[in-house]
């Protein structure tokens, strides 16, 4: 989930440059995470149709869903992995007599996405460059996005950048793939679909650490917390810095309780880290399932909500708000959503 942020449009038009400009239908964008890992797609088609009243028709679709390892083709993998190991663009004659043609993506100096295409013919030389040219252009953009969404102290995406996504990550969250594609689509049947969770973390006592210590060290605590959350949450999870001392996560659990045992991974970390000067620290949570019916806005209030109670509890951990309503602890509010409570 890691590479969805405000690239969309970059994306989509470098896809609409590059297929026209090669002569080719369709194109394809992979997005990976920071660890290496294929995380989302981006495929675009254009087929032109010559119009009855005269001249021509030209029909574009875009379309991004989370990449799961099950659906990329064995010749696509195949070409991916040779794009890593030999860190170039690479071309493979297919059975059809097609071409694939894969070029690596950076961000930094990792390869941080693939650029794919078939043709009849393989690239020109002037056509390589040209390709080549263009996803360098690319890569800038995408590092100057990058670093408006990101928060100036911990590094992690700000809350602009959650703010940003927000709608369009639901609708990817929760997308359904329409398309069948062949061996695979049995595979993905048996596969469980995937539920999302967001939780709303906040420090405990935070503005005694900044009373006792001073606003630096207040600062380095941030910085420190910051790193131990995305240590606890895994690289494909979203973590962003929300608020001042507050953070959100954004998690990939089959259950509620999985989702419970990821946050008090993450809780658990926190409690057991000695920091520098200030000592041990703490955070509380709540959280509440990413449902597709209810609004995102909705989710984090509801996330909210829960942290209320967290801290009304004690401190130090996490609360349920799906658990806190069915228990009767604290009322669901209609969400403005399908719901009827
Ligand atoms: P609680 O356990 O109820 O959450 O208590 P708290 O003290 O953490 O809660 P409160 O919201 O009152 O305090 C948050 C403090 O965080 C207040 C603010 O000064 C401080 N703060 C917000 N942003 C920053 C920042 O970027 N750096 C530092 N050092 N402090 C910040
Ligand atoms: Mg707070
Ligand atoms: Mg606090």
């Amino acid at each position: 989930m890691t590479a969805i942020r405000d690239t969309y449009l970059v994306e989509q038009s470098l896809l609409r440059t590059l297929g026209p400009m090669l002569g080719v239908a369709e194109t394809w964008l992979y997005r990976l995470d920071s660890a290496g890992n294929l995380v989302r797609t981006l495929r675009h088609s254009r087929h032109v149709e010559s119009a009855p009243e005269g001249g021509q028709r030209v029909e574009e679709q875009l379309e991004e869903e989370m990449a799961h390892p099950m659906d990329i083709p064995p010749e696509v993998e195949a070409i991916f992995d040779s794009v890593r190991i030999l860190n170039k663009a690479c071309t493979e004659k297919l059975d059809d007599n097609q071409h694939l043609i894969c070029h690596p993506i950076y961000g930094g100096r990792a390869i941080c996405g693939f650029f794919l295409l078939r043709r009849e013919r393989e690239l020109s030389g002037p056509e390589v460059a040209t390709v080549q040219g263009v996803l360098e252009v690319f890569n800038n953009f995408y590092g100057l996005l990058d670093t408006s969404q990101r928060d100036r102290l911990t590094g992690l995406f700000n809350r602009y950048s959650l703010e940003l996504n927000l709608d369009r990550l639901w609708n990817l969250l929760h997308a359904r793939r329409q398309v069948p594609r062949g061996d695979n689509e049995l595979r993905r049947e048996q596969a469980a679909p995937q539920v999302y969770w967001l939780g709303v973390m906040d420090v405990d006592y935070f503005k005694t650490i900044n009373d006792t210590h001073g606003h630096m060290i207040g600062d380095e605590v941030l910085i420190i917390i910051g790193r131990l959350l995305e240590s606890a949450f895994r690289s494909s999870d979203l973590l962003y810095r929300y608020g001042g001392e507050e953070f959100i996560a954004i998690i990939a659990a089959s259950d509620a309780e999985a989702a419970m045992q990821t946050f008090e991974r993450a809780r658990r970390k926190i409690e057991a880290f000695k920091f520098p000067r200030v000592g041990r620290i703490t955070i509380s949570g709540g959280f509440s399932r990413a449902d597709p019916s209810v609004l995102p806005q909705e989710v984090i209030n509801r996330a909210d909500r829960a942290l209320y109670e967290s801290k009304n509890l004690g401190r130090n951990r996490f609360c349920e708000y799906e658990k806190l309503v069915a228990a009767g602890t604290i009322k669901a509010v209609n969400a403005g959503s399908v719901d009827l409570f």
